[in-house]
């Protein structure tokens, strides 16, 4: 019996599914289902783990197991030789190395780790899970299917997601080097729509432009399933095409969002469902940094962690289920003030009335400066994680520039798909502004290198970047290493430029909101009231996340200060004074007034949110 088959004989392993997959592996021409491995020592457990699997899920996926550590890689070397693909390696959480060993042979599939239910921190599963060794777990016995089901179903799902798609609803044409491209693919994975890339260079790619009738100077073109062409589309062209508002309609509303992060869609979903008329403006797409991430590991409730773009595109569904009117591709230019209204200029030219107002427009990646390195953007230079990009980053050399978290995550998550990465860091050490875990997960991983004190000073490259010159900040040297992307992470500047002076800032443009407005010089609070926590200098506008001073830089703090601010607003509306904010100040660097009730007196400043 050959060796692939060896795990039916395991008793009670195999059921009537089970062995409709091996028999469709075999068939000459069937497709070959993706193989779920288990190994588990314990005979009995490992049996009873397989049949529930092939219970559920053998009609999907053919389901092995051994519990002997030989048999186990003998089993997994000859999947690998036959190029049989292996979607999730199941195994016994006491033998980490040997699952590290399987994932070698199995690059691609999802570990998973049984562990007895032991919540200590010496449990197998938080190392793991800490050193980024194993990608879920779970506890057994569980006591129904449904434990199982739910968690397998999570596994494959994530599993799905990182692999090209068996349906395309979009089929992007365009060159290898194409700047617009990863925007395109950017907005697509935002919006979780399965979608194909296809290289004017390649042989698919000019096959399909002559089908959709187009010559090659017509990209990039995105080609619908429905056969419908978009050249070169712009971000509205996008948006529409995806079935999502691009016009506001609305002449006047209760709250008026501006941004569609986690602030702003987490107010929209507690507005429009305790009653308020709300409407959200976003310049782009659904999700803001967050929906940029690949895999956001401390959002509370996912322990496993959650896809930063599947989060927000859950989270806004919520809000347009609970009543709020969302509306794409429509960027904020001006806020005013109108009979006692506030008034939000869009870029279209059209205007919308509101009672109040909520700043969540968050930060954009600060630059690097090297001219060349900006001239490839879109071509192998990246700002931000580009979870788009991730694909396309397979077999290559990678580089990522920061020492926050998300340059850390990012690092973590290429190193699944990349030939190598490397963290580039300005300062001695990572410890001030990276989280613990993703230290120790970058020190555990194979193929990921740390540089400190290294700065990147000069790009190379034509159509696409190809190689970068990096300065050991200590020695002054410097070298060049060939590059396949470079992923830019060094930190933000608030979207909060467009605002008018009346709003009052700090000198890094943050916004000020609640009692700093009394203890900053040049902020202006002129009521007879404390301003409300997340209150501007401009009442009934208020602010919440990353584009407000002091914010905490994470996806739970934005989530709540957009929840706490539909509270704000509600107290706000209440007051009388709500329908007569007052005119807007001469300028934000006024000289200080504070004439509110605490005026003059002063209060420690907070000291500024860790660096991301
Ligand atoms: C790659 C990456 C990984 C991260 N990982 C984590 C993590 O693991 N854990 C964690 O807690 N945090 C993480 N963060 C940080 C977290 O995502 C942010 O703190 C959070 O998204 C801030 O939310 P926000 O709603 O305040 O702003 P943003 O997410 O920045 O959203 C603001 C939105 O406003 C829109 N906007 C801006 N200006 C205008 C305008 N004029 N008109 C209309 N719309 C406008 C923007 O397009 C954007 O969609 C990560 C960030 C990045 C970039």
């Amino acid at each position: 019996m050959p060796e692939i088959e060896r795990g039916a004989d395991i008793e009670a392993g195999v059921g009537p599914s089970e062995r409709r997959a091996h028999a469709a592996t075999a068939a000459v021409g069937a497709p070959v289902l993706p193989v779920v491995f288990v190994f588990d020592e314990d005979r009995a457990s490992l049996a009873a783990v397989m049949a529930d699997l092939s219970r559920r899920f053998g009609n999907d996926f053919a389901v092995r197991g051994e519990c002997s550590p030989e048999l186990t890689l003998a089993s997994l070397r000859d999947l690998a030789e036959r190029e049989l693909p292996v979607a999730l390696l199941l195994f016994d959480g006491r033998h980490g190395s040997l699952l590290a060993r399987a994932h070698e042979l199995h690059p691609t599939a999802k570990r998973v780790l049984l562990v007895d239910r032991d919540y200590t921190s010496t449990s197998p599963a938080v190392r793991a899970m800490t050193l980024g060794e194993a990608d879920f777990h779970i506890v057994r016995p569980w006591a129904d299917d449904e434990v199982m089901y739910r968690a397998m179903s999570e596994y494959l799902s994530s599993l799905t997601s990182e692999h090209e798609p068996s349906f395309e609803l979009f089929r992007i044409v365009a060159s290898a080097g194409d700047s617009r491209v990863p925007e395109i693919r950017d907005v697509m994975t935002r919006l979780h729509l399965p979608f194909g890339f296809y290289p004017l260079e390649g042989e698919q790619g000019p096959r399909l432009l002559e089908e959709a009738g187009l010559d090659r100077e017509a990209v990039p073109v995105v080609i619908g399933h429905d056969g419908r062409t978009m050249v070169d589309p712009s971000m509205a062209q996008l948006a529409a095409a995806f079935g999502v508002s691009i016009k506001n309609e609305v002449e006047s509303c209760d709250l008026a969002i501006l941004g569609a992060g986690p602030a702003g869609l987490t107010a929209a979903v507690y507005a429009a469902s305790e009653g308020l008329e709300t409407v959200v403006l976003e310049q782009e797409v659904s999700g803001g940094q967050a929906g940029t991430s690949p895999l956001i590991r401390n959002y509370p409730g996912f322990p496993h962690g959650v896809e930063g773009g599947l989060l927000m595109e859950r989270t806004c569904e919520q809000a347009w289920l609970m009543g709020a009117k969302i509306v794409f591709a429509q960027q904020v230019v001006a806020l005013e003030q109108d009979s006692g209204r506030h008034v939000v200029r869009l870029a279209d030219g059209s205007r919308l009335s509101a009672r109040t107002v909520l700043v969540a427009t968050g930060m954009r990646w600060r630059r690097l400066g090297v001219a060349r390195l900006e001239g490839l953007i879109g071509s192998g230079v990246y700002y931000g994680a580009a979870a788009g990009e991730t694909r396309a980053m397979q077999d290559r050399e990678v580089f990522v520039v920061g020492a926050g978290n998300s340059a850390g995550q990012a690092c973590l998550h290429l190193a699944g798909h990349a030939r190598r990465v490397t963290l580039l860091a300005r300062g001695e050490s990572l410890g001030r502004s990276m989280s613990q875990y993703l230290i120790d997960g970058l020190l555990a991983a194979p193929n990921v290198e740390v540089r400190l004190r290294t700065e990147v000073v000069d790009g190379a490259g034509g159509e696409v970047l190809e190689g970068l010159t990096l300065c050991d900040r200590a020695s002054g040297q410097a070298h060049t290493v060939s590059a396949g992307g470079l992923f830019i992470m060094i930190g933000g500047e608030p979207h909060a430029q467009w605002l008018p002076p009346a709003v009052a800032r700090d000198a890094k443009g943050y916004i000020l909101t609640g009692t700093e407005l009394l203890e900053q010089a040049g902020a202006d609070w002129e009521l007879d009231r404390e301003p409300l926590t997340l209150e501007t200098s401009l009442p009934g506008v208020f602010a919440a996340g990353d584009v407000r001073r002091g914010a905490m830089g994470r996806v739970a703090s934005a989530v709540g200060e957009g929840a706490t601010a539909v509270r704000l607003v509600h107290e706000h509306l209440q007051r009388p004074q709500a329908a007569t904010p007052r005119a807007p100040a001469p300028s934000r660097r006024a000289a200080p007034r504070r004439r509110g009730r605490r005026a003059g007196r002063r209060r420690p400043r907070r000291k500024d949110a860790p660096a991301r």
